[in-house]
């Protein structure tokens, strides 16, 4: 049986290895799909603290790792599909093999929130895609127009790292205000390559019977005007939702799926601590997933001492 079992591998999981293997627990960490989280498919982070030069993503969080594994930390690239906390030891079970841990933390994370059309399900990795880092420099992207849809940082992010392939971005948002922070906006909105175009969603994205991405059908929401534009990708960027469904109806969270935090990182199952984006959908920032997970581990090990008592 496992002493300390970690759930996800981004900026929370691996600061709660990182403190958890110090406390000599030896924990074991369950990277999920994305070893390393979603950190690793942006480019420069330029606001994790110590960086003056702004650090590349993938390269933090493969050093977080490197640093968690020195001090014991064990890493296991597998996703849990189950999980029963209704009883002591906590049972997981993760690619097909059952887990028993007597501490967890939930450091799951979120993944990408979807426009919920059925144009955009077919026409997935077919020019439509949620991560410009990972798809913007293929071929078929390349000098063509491409359409980023969202108003907040990762919008913003996605559209200026897409200006060195596409020959114009669109940057579609639903209001006539972009939600992101005041320098990324400015850095956009002031791209020679970037058109805003304002208070428009995608009604649909063209064309799923030629099999490819080749415009989109917008919808003004103001004047419900509705206009074609020719694009060759459609980078979708409004946001995440919590990676929480397999603790459903075990654990307290709330409509939306966030975790809910009891003080600290204590959830209302005793011997579950929660980290990261899939408590937090207030800062959701690296520096801040860190943190929690710093606070999780911190919990987890005085858990375990009172147990031993
Ligand atoms: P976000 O801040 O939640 O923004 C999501 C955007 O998508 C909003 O503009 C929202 O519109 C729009 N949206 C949501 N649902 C939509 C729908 N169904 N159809 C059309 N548009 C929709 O998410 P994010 O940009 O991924 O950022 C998440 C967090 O990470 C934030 O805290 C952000 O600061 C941080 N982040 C920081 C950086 C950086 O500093 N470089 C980079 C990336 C992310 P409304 O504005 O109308 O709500």
């Amino acid at each position: 049986m496992e002493k300390v079992v970690i759930i996800g591998s981004g900026c929370a999981g691996l600061t709660a290895a990182l403190y958890t293997a110090r406390a000599n627990l030896a924990p074991l960490v369950l990277t999920g799909r994305q070893p390393g989280g979603l950190l690793t498919t942006t480019t420069v982070v330029e606001n994790y603290p110590g960086f003056p030069e702004g650090v590349d993503g993938y390269e933090l969080m493969s050093r977080m790792q490197k640093q968690a594994e020195r001090f014991g930390a064990r890493m296991q690239f597998a996703t849990v599909e189950a999980a029963d906390l209704s009883r002591q030891p906590f049972a997981l079970t993760a690619d097909g093999e059952r887990i028993e841990t007597e501490c967890l933390i939930i450091a799951s994370g979120a993944g990408h929130r979807h426009l919920g059309l059925e144009s955009e399900r077919l026409l997935e990795n077919k020019g439509v895609t949620y991560c410009a880092t990972c798809d913007g420099a293929l071929p078929v992207f390349r000098n063509q127009p491409l359409v980023v849809v969202g108003g907040g940082d990762s919008a913003c992010e996605e559209a200026l790292y897409l200006t060195r392939f596409g020959s114009v971005v669109y940057l579609v948002h639903r209001r006539d205000a972009l939600r992101a922070s005041r320098i990324m906006a400015e850095r956009a909105l002031s791209h020679p390559k970037i058109k805003p175009v304002w208070d428009s969603v995608v009604a649909e994205i063209l064309d799923v019977k030629a099999g490819k991405v080749t415009g989109v059908r917008l919808k003004n929401v103001k004047t419900q005007a509705e206009t074609e534009l020719a694009c060759a990708g459609v980078f979708v960027a409004i946001g995440h939702v919590p990676n929480t469904q397999v603790f459903k109806g075990q654990i307290e969270m709330d409509e939306a799926g966030y975790i809910l935090p009891k003080g600290g990182a204590a959830t209302n199952v005793p011997g579950v601590f929660v980290a990261g984006d899939c408590a937090d959908r207030v800062y959701r920032q690296a520096i801040t997933a860190a943190g929690m997970g710093c606070a999780a581990a911190i919990e987890a090990e005085r858990y375990l001492a009172a147990r031993q008592v």
